[in-house]
């Protein structure tokens, strides 16, 4: 073996082995978490939903007979879902994946009191937009009530919190969301300060975050955002 050789083998096995290592530790992402993370179009597809469920808002909240008829007095509101319709909880996808682990339910709570969530593109607009039209936030989210101040907290720190918003997340694997959407219609419950409300738009990623079947609202009070990361599919 001449001297080249003898030094450049070593060097090159060298290289190949933390190559593989590498690729093991950090193997590439799936398209999914990679479409919500580095993507335009999830950009923007966001963005339009967001845009138009304002839009939708804005136009129920004007019609006439609410403005001058009997209905005066109602008080209106958005259902707004959190994960993956407020927040951006890629970076836990992310964390899972090169971890080489799936969701458990421990280490989401830890991530959610990590307070790290990021905004989902939109939706800060969406927010603002609505309560200038005088309709309340209602988050109703599947987060446990537990992490209610974590999940406050990271609002905060993204800037999408106001003090009158209401939440409504889990109290037990039977509080499910239909009871909850039905606090917000007839003012019970933990709703009995606050409502009754009419609802005016559902803003949600899963089918379990609308009332019924979207097809008669899609577009009109129902506004659903793509998430390919997760989902009862
Ligand atoms: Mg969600």
């Amino acid at each position: 073996m001449n001297m080249m050789a003898k030094f450049l083998f070593p060097g090159l096995f060298i290289l190949f082995s933390f190559g593989v290592q590498s690729a093991v530790a950090n193997p590439p992402l799936p398209n999914d978490v990679r479409w919500v993370r580095n993507s335009k179009e999830y950009q923007y597809s966001c963005t339009y939903i967001f845009r138009k469920a304002a839009e939708s808002v804005q136009v129920q909240t004007e019609l006439p007979e609410v403005v001058k008829g009997k209905e005066q007095s109602k008080q209106y509101a958005v259902v707004v879902d959190l994960d993956e319709t407020v927040l951006d909880n890629s970076t836990y996808q992310v964390e899972r994946w090169n971890a080489g682990l799936g969701f458990t339910q421990d280490s989401w709570s830890l991530w959610v009191k990590r307070k790290e969530a990021k905004l989902v593109p939109g939706s800060k607009n969406f927010l603002e937009s609505v309560r200038m039209n005088g309709v309340r936030v209602v988050f109703l989210s599947n987060r446990m009530h537990h992490n209610l101040n974590p999940t406050r907290e990271n609002l905060r720190k993204l800037g999408v919190l106001n003090d009158h918003d209401l939440f409504l997340l889990r109290q037990s694997k039977l509080d499910t969301k239909e009871i909850r959407r039905a606090e917000v219609l007839n003012g019970t419950g933990r709703m009995e300060q606050a409502g009754p409300f009419t609802v005016v738009g559902y803003i949600g990623d899963q089918m379990g975050d609308f009332p019924s079947d979207l097809s008669g609202e899609i577009g009109r009070k129902y506004f659903l955002l793509p998430n390919p990361m997760y989902g009862k599919w």
